[in-house]
């Protein structure tokens, strides 16, 4: 193609990224303009000469060519931070596959013209001696919201109301009558623009234990030897991470740098949170979904200017405009959260690694079981591995039984509930602790399993479960393998084999009907739709509200329950028969996180994993919190079937409005990255292609999805063929089917 005419963004405030001017490129630039380079060009009616950057590269003119104007020069100057944003775009378009104008999108803030709302807040009017009276004779009294309410104000002074009403669950009945008795009072300002007022900074740093200094020492005294890298550090919950980091960015921000720090939403409570603004004050932001985009805007336009230097926030967080970052933090590392589910579909852990390369930062991974990508490298040795054993708040691991589903059945127990669980939940009930049930649901998918002996159907060719799909057959959606649905197990020949149905709900009505007194709370996508009612549910379960909490996968993050001695884990193997090559990982870590939740505070607790695959290494493991010995296993299926993390893969999805052209379309493009083949290398290392088969939800609002895969060790080599397909399919210039990639994906398609 000859590079004739670029698009490009003149100034990069977001109304104008929408809409790229074109311009020529004159014969002298050819050679050097590239996407993502800086220009400068005439712009508007006086011609003002602006800086602006090359979006796109076109070999014909999309309008009246006389009416286009031309290209001065490049720009020059220093790396502006809006450049560094810039770069990045251009990294995540390159290693991701998305547009320039996608990428830009993913890292520039939205600006929006927002009317400053009107907001209450809430603010204590006693002194911090009569606070405290106060608080004594609440909870004297047992008035468990106002004590709440009134530990908090204690710490913040002064909070908005949509977050006491909201996250912390008290009545606006409660607050009435505590601003009648002079307590507090009840503001209406202009919206603040910070999310959270700090009245002083107030927490005192704990004494660091030894092994928390080392991860401290190590990382800060490397840092100023210009040594920056990847560290991971493996920690059960409990172990002192958090503290870890805080001691990390208060290091890092006394040399002058900022830091970001990545909480996946779900963990991002407002516990946590204050741990931070205690600590660092209005130094610190966050990012998060409730915030309004004005507010969102306006965080980065402070971190640009300066005006903060700490921000906490899920993956996006990342693209936060600091002119100097020093340290990445990304905790809960193995969240699946990390990878965005939109073009481009970017891993938060490589990007902030990129983002590390280009502000010299370090990035710190934390986790209690890290992901078997970061798990490699850190054995590999590309990351530094630290480990930390103890958990500092006292309470010891939790005892945890297995209990064989296959053998309740043979004894007659048609209960979704084991004898061993339904004891220990009435001795629990009885000493007036906590329970909370578990019910793994993660990416369920119509798979099918025999009851009686545990068998899952599976592919022959994948080793990854098969689904039901309609009109009664079982395919695999990874290479496309089918075969009929079965009436009787083919390995025991009983007639218990089936799609697996249960539900939170049908496990609540079961628990009705066993325990009708103890005051049940439910959890799942049902319940939580409002931006509140999961930090409610949880905060009501704190309370005391209730004695069981029953949930998905949902309830296993969040607050501390000091009283929950019980753990139940119902159908445990249910997310390893999804049909994902990660589904062992998955398993473990859901696990694992279940049964740390028994025992926090100072009591000993039980956990209760039921399954139908007892003997599967992922449920031996996590019963027995052996991270190793997960790890040591599943990499070597790993390694045995090429899949990530010993070998990367792209995915490539094809969208059509026609069966047969989506079909036909995504055999052609497998078989043209088929053609990248490098055929001396050894037939165990070759570039492998699988599919094309349709993708697991086949068809869409009558859009029909078809899948396949590219397998190689070397990442560029993916990136090449990406490049390759991109090309192709402009060139086709489609209307009717899209291509959309998705490299090393976390979920089966
Ligand atoms: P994690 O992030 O690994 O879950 P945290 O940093 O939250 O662990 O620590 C767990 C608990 O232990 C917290 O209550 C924290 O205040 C406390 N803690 C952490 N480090 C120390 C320390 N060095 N000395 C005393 N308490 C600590
Ligand atoms: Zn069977
Ligand atoms: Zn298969």
């Amino acid at each position: 193609m000859e590079k004739l005419y670029a698009d490009v963004i003149v100034d990069i405030s977001h109304e104008k990224v929408d809409r790229p001017f074109q311009y020529r490129i004159p014969k002298n630039l050819r050679d050097v303009i590239t996407e993502g380079i800086c220009v400068t060009v005439p712009f508007g009616a006086g011609n003002k000469r602006l800086k602006g950057y090359v979006t796109a590269i076109k070999d014909m003119p999309e309008f009246n060519p006389e009416k286009i104007k031309e290209i001065e020069g490049i720009a020059v100057g220093g790396v502006s931070v809006e450049d560094k944003q810039l770069l990045l775009a251009a990294y995540l378009k390159h290693n991701y596959g998305s547009t320039m104008i996608q990428a830009l999108k993913t890292v520039l803030p939205a600006k929006q013209t927002v009317k400053a709302l009107e907001k209450r807040t809430i603010r204590l009017c006693l002194d911090t001696e009569e606070a405290a009276v106060a608080l004594t004779m609440c909870e004297r009294k047992h008035m468990t919201a106002k004590a709440r309410l009134l530990k908090e104000l204690i710490q913040v002074t002064c909070l908005p109301y949509r977050l006491v009403t909201g996250k912390l669950n008290i009545s606006p009945v409660t607050i009435k009558a505590m601003e009648k008795q002079g307590m507090i009072a009840i503001d209406k300002k202009e919206g603040l623009r910070n999310p959270i007022r700090i009245k002083a900074k107030n927490a005192v740093p704990k004494e660091l234990s030894i092994s928390q200094r080392q991860i401290v020492n190590k990382v800060l005294s490397e840092f100023d030897g210009g040594k920056t890298g990847t560290y991971l550090i493996h920690g059960i919950t409990g172990s002192g991470k958090t503290e870890v980091y805080m001691s990390l960015i208060e290091g890092i921000l006394k040399r002058g740098r900022q830091a970001i720090v990545l909480i996946p939403e779900i963990a991002l409570t407002y516990q946590t949170l204050l741990r931070f603004y205690t600590r660092f004050g209005d130094r610190v932001s966050v990012l998060n979904s409730t915030l309004s985009a004005g507010e969102k805007y306006d965080q980065c336009e402070r971190a640009k200017r300066g005006e903060i230097d700490v921000i906490i926030g899920p993956r996006s967080a990342l693209f936060t405009p600091f002119p100097h970052v020093g340290l990445i933090i990304m905790d809960e590392e193995h969240e699946t959260s990390y990878k965005s589910e939109n073009s481009p579909k970017y891993h938060a852990r490589e990007t902030a690694e990129e983002i590390a390369r280009m502000h010299g930062a370090s990035v710190v991974l934390g986790s209690a079981t890290p992901s078997m990508e970061a798990y490699y490298r850190a054995k590999k040795g590309d990351y530094t591995l630290f480990t930390l054993k103890e958990r500092l708040t006292g309470g010891c691991l939790p005892e945890v039984y297995t209990v064989d589903m296959r053998e309740e059945l043979k004894a007659g127990n048609r209960s979704i509930f084991s004898i061993k669980l339904q004891e220990l939940m009435a001795d629990r009930l009885q000493k007036g602790q906590q329970i909370m049930l578990f019910l793994n649901r993660r990416g369920y998918a119509g798979f099918v399993s025999c009851r009686s002996c545990g068998h899952v159907m599976k592919c022959p060719h994948c080793d990854v479960s098969l689904s039901e799909h309609r009109g009664g057959k079982l395919c695999c959606h990874y290479c496309g393998y089918e075969e009929p649905a079965v009436k009787v197990c083919p390995k025991c020949s009983s007639g218990y084999i089936s799609g697996f149905k249960a539900g939170t709900q049908q496990v609540e009505e079961k628990l009705k009907e066993l325990f009708p007194e103890a005051g049940i709370l439910r959890m799942d996508a049902d319940t939580t739709r409002t931006k509140d009612s999961y930090e409610k549910i949880l905060s009501a379960f704190a309370n005391g509200e209730a004695r069981i909490l029953i949930g998905t996968q949902m309830i296993v993050k969040g607050h501390d329950f000091p009283n929950v001695t019980l753990v139940g884990i119902l159908a445990a193997d249910l997310s390893l028969s999804v049909s994902d090559y990660r589904a062992g990982e998955r398993t473990f870590a859901l696990l694992t996180q279940a049964a740390g939740r028994a025992g926090r505070g100072n009591l000993p607790g039980e956990v209760v994993i039921q399954t139908y695959q007892p003997e599967h290494y992922s449920i031996v493991h996590a019963a027995a919190q052996d991270y190793e010995g997960f790890y040591e296993e599943e990499i070597l299926y790993r390694e045995l079937l090429r899949y990530p993390p010993a070998c990367h893969m792209m995915a490539v999805q094809i969208f059509a409005k026609d069966e047969k052209k989506g079909k036909m379309l995504a055999s052609d493009l497998a078989a043209f990255a088929g053609s990248f083949q490098d055929e001396t290398l050894k037939a165990v290392n070759r570039l492998t292609v699988i599919g094309p088969a349709p993708a697991g939800i086949g068809k869409v609002k009558d859009i029909f999805r078809f899948i396949f895969y590219v397998k190689f060790e070397n990442y560029d080599k993916l990136v090449e063929i990406k490049d390759g397909l991109e090309e192709k399919v402009q060139s086709l210039q489609l209307k009717n089917e899209m291509m959309q990639i998705d490299f090393n994906p976390v979920n089966a398609f």
